[in-house]
């Protein structure tokens, strides 16, 4: 749709600018990093401008982050798809997540154990991930609930019918929910394109939620929000089920081998 086309371009275009500037920008902080680290060395253990020299060397790795960010936005990364299970990927995530969303909010997973395959970049996925979770912790500032799920769902055609490259079928479904501050009407419409943020200058990019729509759209599948004011949100990721292989079914030689109620 034009819509979608029209996202695309901005994101490329987006991609291409952030890119050049991350770069030399990096350079530069890098000359930041390197002064203000021989600074400190300089000054002895009771000096008062310490603080100041850690305070640069602290703004400076802040901005190292966010052009790392930038750059891995812009860049056009190789992709590796293989086949996942996502359950799998999820809970080698387990004890970073912890760490990342510290002790005031409380970490739950509820895995489906029939859950599909999907086909996708590892790195790619574990970013989505990532970067919801980043943004449901950023939500509950005074702690909450994360959750995340996994379900084999069916999508028909009116689910699938508000996103145009959405076939009709098996998905693999991964739920983040949070029990924050949520978002209004507003905020949902516009939450996907890059460089819409509510967190203020210097805390957020803008960028996390139009990486996930990016990856999850380039692996065939589709990213939902819901969400209430004052009562959490819930980001919901569709991938692809894969059916399974011809391989991995085992078809007996002969008929008669396998016992009678087990075909
Ligand atoms: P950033 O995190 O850098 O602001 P994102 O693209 O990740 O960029 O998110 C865009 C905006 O969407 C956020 O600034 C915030 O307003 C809103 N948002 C995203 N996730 C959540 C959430 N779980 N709860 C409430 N608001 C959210």
């Amino acid at each position: 749709s034009d819509e979608k086309l029209r996202q695309s371009q901005k994101m490329e275009a987006v991609g291409r600018l952030a890119g050049g500037v991350a770069h030399d920008f990096n350079n530069l902080l890098t000359v930041i990093t390197g002064y203000s680290d021989l600074l400190l060395r300089e000054l002895s253990e009771a000096n008062p401008l310490r603080e100041d020299a850690e305070q640069i060397q602290h703004a400076a790795a802040r901005a190292a982050a966010l052009t790392r960010q930038l750059l891995a936005f812009s860049r056009k990364q190789v992709l590796q798809p293989r086949v996942l299970e996502l359950n799998g990927v999820v809970a080698n995530m387990g004890a970073m997540l912890r760490r990342l969303i510290g002790e005031d909010i409380e970490l739950r997973t509820s895995f489906d154990s029939l859950l599909g395959q999907v086909k996708a970049d590892q790195g790619q996925i574990e970013q989505v991930i990532l970067n919801l979770a980043v943004n449901a912790r950023d939500a509950m500032l005074h702690g909450g609930k994360l959750t995340i799920q996994t379900a084999n769902v069916y999508l028909d055609q009116k689910s699938v019918a508000r996103n145009r490259e959405l076939e009709v079928g098996e998905y693999v479904m991964l739920a983040i929910s949070d029990t924050g501050v949520g978002m209004s009407e507003e905020i949902q419409a516009h939450l996907f394109e890059p460089f819409f943020s509510t967190k203020g200058v210097g805390k957020g990019t803008g960028l996390g939620l139009a990486t996930c729509y990016g990856i999850v759209c380039q692996s065939g599948g589709d990213i939902r929000v819901y969400s209430e004011p004052g009562t959490g949100s819930t980001f919901k990721i569709y991938l692809p089920r894969l059916l399974t292989s011809s391989a991995e079914i085992s078809t007996p030689k002969a008929s008669g081998e396998l016992p009678r109620g087990q075909e």
